[in-house]
């Protein structure tokens, strides 16, 4: 009678995860944060060191992260020069394992010189310029490797978890590939030669491959530094001659460049994108719906 009870026991306290504390994830990014909270589901409590609407471009490493990076068992990065070197620095000083999401993707190389010109990787030593275009998450196809690559690292920090973050990680592939097909039957009926899109800074550049869609942006990648006469010039003589409507400000930038820029060609502003961060609220609150707003808005201003 008391070893069956004894047994009873066991088997409750292992199959609750009510009674396992989550796994504590550091998530670099608001994107990369709700990624992992889809497939990690109840099992995991996700921190960003980048939040909602901020800006990581100009983001600095706090004494405050390094405290949430010694609580994590597991820090998640985007990687492709996207975080600065201090975060990864960070982590390893604090013995938390680190993984990069958009490992085996083949990534965008960036143009050499031109307004291509890119400074994510700021910590990232002598490669200021950033070889590659880090903004992998505007492809929802590329998004079902970086999917997998974060339930890996959860599997591989929290074993017991695995079948869970299997399930939860296929019916979220599921719904990538759905909206990829919806993706591109929306920007289909819109015809290439149409498909212009003025802003901010050039985040799309993963969007534009897929779809087929032209995106210019005063900024360049570069989205730490104020864009030239010269180059927000060029953008306005590019408005005018090939009567691009697009014209987009992001959630993470100051808007008054693209106003400026609208103004002086008298285009009017389509709204914001949600280009390297999550709204706080609806309607870009989840990777998912950051992405169909955005392509709903695009169509929209393209049509
Ligand atoms: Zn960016």
């Amino acid at each position: 009678m008391k070893m069956k009870w004894q047994l009873g026991l066991a088997a409750f306290l292992c199959s609750g995860s009510l009674w396992a504390a989550p796994l504590q994830v550091v998530t670099s990014f608001s994107i990369l944060g709700d990624v992992t909270q889809q497939i990690g589901g109840e099992r995991v409590a996700v921190q960003n060191l980048v939040g909602p609407d901020q800006d990581a471009h100009v983001y600095q490493l706090k004494a405050s992260d390094i405290q949430k990076i010694r609580g994590a068992k597991l820090v998640l990065l985007n990687g492709l020069g996207f975080e600065k070197a201090d975060v990864e620095r960070a982590a390893k000083q604090a013995k938390v394992p680190v993984a990069v999401a958009t490992r085996g993707i083949t990534p965008i190389k960036m143009e050499e010189g031109g307004h291509h010109h890119h400074d994510h990787g700021h910590g990232h030593g002598h490669h200021e310029h950033g070889e590659f275009d880090p903004h992998v998450w505007h492809d929802p196809v590329l998004m079902q490797t970086y999917a997998q690559n974060v339930a890996d690292a959860l599997v591989k920090a929290d074993p017991a978890g695995k079948a869970h973050y299997q399930q939860r990680l296929n019916s979220y592939k599921n719904e990538l590939a759905q909206l990829n097909t919806w993706a591109a039957q929306s920007f289909n009926s819109v015809p290439v030669a149409q498909r212009k899109v003025i802003t901010g800074h050039e985040g799309f550049g993963y969007m534009a491959k897929r779809y087929k869609v032209y995106f210019a942006a005063p900024q360049g990648v570069n989205a730490e530094s104020e864009p030239s006469a010269r180059q927000v010039a060029a953008i306005i003589r590019q408005i005018k001659q090939q009567g691009i409507k697009a014209v987009f400000s992001e959630n993470i930038k100051d808007t008054r460049m693209i106003n400026r820029i609208a103004q002086e060609t008298g285009v009017k502003v389509q709204g914001r994108l949600y280009s390297d961060a999550l709204s706080k609220g609806a309607p870009a609150n989840s990777y998912t719906g950051l992405f169909r707003y955005n392509v709903n808005a695009l169509v929209k201003a393209m049509k």
